[in-house]
């Protein structure tokens, strides 16, 4: 994506034209990035040959997942929709893992007659849950444990998972207990650990110090697990202000530990993988000012991307087409939902705007179209997938009738 006689455009394609043919807001989707993100991160960790399996949650577009299935992910899912829309994307049963601390026994026993890889449990109650209803259904189940291990990601507190007052995944000591109480269960094998403690993660030190607290644990814990599911959360960047996640070394932490433990490595990437390689497209409605600042109201709104409204997110805004003069005033991105918080961005020194003009909220492809809502009874917008010149509707714009 970039810009070319300071007009932006997605692989081989002017925005402007693709808005004249899709109208606003309009979610993009590059395949070379997706495809680019994918082998970037199968070469970073090509050492420990990891199972990556994808969170189906970030983005679960059918159409994205077939593809991302053909670049040889599995699935992590967290609940029945996703567990299926990912089987109907035809990916391998056995690269799917069942994530999620309130998976029901419906969903359970659908999960287990879809014979995935794992079902990750958070909890005792979960854990004896799917014991019965494997007892009922005669199958011997492997599961997962998620353990919470008190450690702070340092990002943002909404999406901060693996602090003990989070309610993800089960403590220390209760992890024990459950790991001693399941041990001679016929139809319940444990076979991996997993951790997840956030997203948006770009210190590699919170991730040495959960691996620290695994290792503490499996040291003194006479049990052999196949597998370590280390989750994902790897974070991107978003402000472009430079600051990444240094992957070489968490990897060799990983490598000295899957030495030690001789277990295989579980991933569940979904922003690094999808979050850059998508845009929402919208164009300015209104221009309107106040005595400090120009409010600039954009077709798109919170109920089509809910991260700023929802966690203060920051995604970048930049226009369509690039000119050399200055806004005087300061610009506030907002959407025409009835809400104060549906306001993106607050920017002073961007260029001048008009109405009509066409604007590209970046890195919107991971928790955007699938945090998408009806709010307002507004419909979900259109997304696309660009390859080159090619352009394919990945989903159309729902029509009013579709949600009356
Ligand atoms: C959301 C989630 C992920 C993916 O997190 P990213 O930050 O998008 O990589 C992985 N595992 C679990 C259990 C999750 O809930």
């Amino acid at each position: 994506m970039k810009y070319i006689n300071n007009n932006f455009f997605i692989e081989q394609k002017n925005i402007k034209n693709l808005v004249k043919k899709f109208s606003t807001p309009l979610y993009c989707y590059s395949y070379k990035n997706l495809k680019k993100n994918i082998e970037n991160f199968k070469n970073i960790f090509k050492q420990i040959s990891p199972l990556i399996c994808f969170s189906v949650k970030s983005n679960s577009n059918i159409l994205l997942l077939k593809e991302i299935k053909k670049l040889g992910l599995g699935a992590d899912v967290v609940s029945k929709g996703e567990l299926f829309a990912s089987l109907k994307a035809g990916i391998n049963k056995k690269k799917i893992v069942f994530s999620g601390v309130g998976k029901t026994r419906a969903e359970i026993e659908y999960a287990i007659k879809q014979e995935i890889l794992l079902i990750n449990s958070e909890s005792l109650s979960e854990v004896l849950t799917i014991e019965k209803v494997a007892r009922k259904l005669n199958k011997v189940v492997n599961i997962g444990l998620r353990l919470n291990p008190d450690t702070d990601a340092q990002t943002l507190k909404q999406i901060s998972t693996g602090k003990s007052e989070n309610k993800f995944g089960v403590d220390k000591k209760t992890f024990i207990k459950i790991i001693n109480l399941m041990k001679n269960s016929k139809f319940i094998k444990i076979k991996c650990l997993s951790v997840h403690i956030g997203s948006q993660i770009l210190n590699y030190k919170p991730y040495d110090k959960m691996l620290n607290v695994l290792d503490e644990i499996l040291e003194n814990l006479n049990y052999k697990f196949e597998t370590i599911d280390l989750g994902g959360g790897m974070g991107i960047n978003y402000e472009n202000k430079g600051k990444k996640l240094n992957y070489l070394k968490y990897k060799k932490s990983i490598i000295k530990f899957k030495k030690k433990y001789n277990c295989k490595i579980i991933f569940e990437p979904g922003r690094s993988i999808i979050g850059n390689a998508g845009i929402l497209v919208t164009k300015v409605i209104y221009l309107k000012h106040n005595k400090t600042k120009t409010f600039v109201i954009l077709d798109a709104a919170m109920n089509d991307l809910i991260r700023p409204a929802l966690y203060n997110a920051k995604h970048r805004i930049i226009p369509y087409q690039r000119n050399n003069s200055r806004s005087k005033k300061t610009l506030e991105f907002v959407g025409p939902v009835c809400e104060t918080t549906d306001k993106f961005l607050t920017e002073k020194n961007f260029q001048s705007i008009k109405e009509n003009d066409i604007m590209i909220i970046c890195d919107t492809g991971a928790y955007g179209y699938s945090l998408s809502s009806n709010y307002n009874l507004r419909v979900r917008p259109e997304e696309i997938l660009i390859n080159g010149n090619k352009v394919k509707i990945i989903r159309k714009r729902q029509k009013i009738s579709d949600i009356i």
